[in-house]
């Protein structure tokens, strides 16, 4: 069996390349560009290094891009006036409030006073019930990368068993919803499944969001499934995934790998989603 790798930069760039086109025929048009607030509490390094990347993503298709940085010790309270001045803000399309926040500050109750039209990571409750409910609205952008993978290499979801191992609200539940949608008979795992090998091993695409560095063997993996590794863990320096890559090279059909795999594509989704709301918010 020869194993595809997915090469989710390349897949990255030509979505971008195709945003850049029209984000600039907007202009042309004579309207602004779409633009994202990003917002980061706290000095957590990998937490600054993904904003930076976020900002630089959006300058290279031409979107702008404005960032709050707020210390360690902000008040729930301050961080919800500011999202409250972001939500009234007609330049501003599109906002993400960087997690993990510090410990005084309730996530949910932050995704729940975004304004809905500008959730573009769709953590807040209007969106996630959109999702609940098969209606259009602004998604986790993880999971529409994964979807968008699966569909550039044609892999049929239809009927497919889909495994997804992790229940988060940011990727696990909307991934799982997502295949659903399309028709994937979806099997939820997390830490308390039994027989997980067993499970994973009856899968057609099997999606890892865990953070347990090669947790998914190769003999967890039926031939030829799709295998979508979305783990990033820090080991001794390293950054390991939660699938034993080269392992289940020669067992799957398909595979993502941990660097240039889903992490691109979700930089990608959250440019999508920007552009999205700002059409959906300008009529553009
Ligand atoms: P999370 O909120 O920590 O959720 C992890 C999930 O894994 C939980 O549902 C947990 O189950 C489950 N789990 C833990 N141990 C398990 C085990 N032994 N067997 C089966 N399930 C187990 O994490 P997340 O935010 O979804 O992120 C998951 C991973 O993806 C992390 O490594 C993160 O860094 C990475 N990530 C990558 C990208 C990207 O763009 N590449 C984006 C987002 C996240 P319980 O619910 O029972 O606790």
């Amino acid at each position: 069996m020869s194993t595809v790798v997915v090469d989710g930069l390349a897949l990255a760039q030509e979505l971008r390349e195709r945003m850049a086109g029209d984000v600039a025929a907007l202009r042309a048009a004579g309207r602004r560009a779409p633009c994202l607030a990003v917002v980061l509490v706290g000095d957590d390094a990998a937490s600054a290094s993904y904003i930076k990347g976020k900002r630089r993503a959006c300058e290279r298709v031409g979107m702008g891009s404005v960032e709050h940085k707020l210390p360690a010790d902000t008040r729930e309270d301050d961080l919800l006036a500011l999202i409250t001045k972001l939500n009234r803000d007609d330049g501003v399309d599109g906002i993400l409030v960087q997690l993990p926040l510090p410990k005084q500050i309730a996530p949910n109750t932050i995704a729940s006073a975004l304004d809905a039209a500008k959730d573009v990571d769709g953590v807040g409750p209007l969106n996630a019930g959109k999702l609940l409910l098969g209606e259009p609205g602004l998604f986790p952008c993880t999971p529409l990368g994964i979807l968008e993978i699966l569909d550039r290499h044609r892999i049929p979801l239809e009927g497919a068993h889909a495994v997804v191992i992790g229940r988060s609200m940011i990727v696990g539940k909307p991934v799982s919803l997502l295949l659903q949608r399309r028709n994937a008979t979806v099997t939820m795992c997390h830490s308390r499944t039994r027989n997980l090998a067993e499970l994973c091993r009856s899968a057609d695409v099997l999606v890892s969001a865990v953070g347990i560095p090669r947790l998914v063997k190769a003999d967890w993996v039926r031939p030829g499934a799709a295998v979508i590794d979305v783990g990033v863990t820090e080991v001794a320096g390293e950054i390991v995934g939660d699938v034993d890559f080269e392992a289940v090279l020669g067992v799957a059909g398909l595979v993502t790998p941990h660097r240039r795999g889903v992490g691109p594509m979700t930089i990608t989704m959250l440019l999508h989603n920007t552009l999205l709301a700002h059409r959906q918010r300008t009529g553009a």
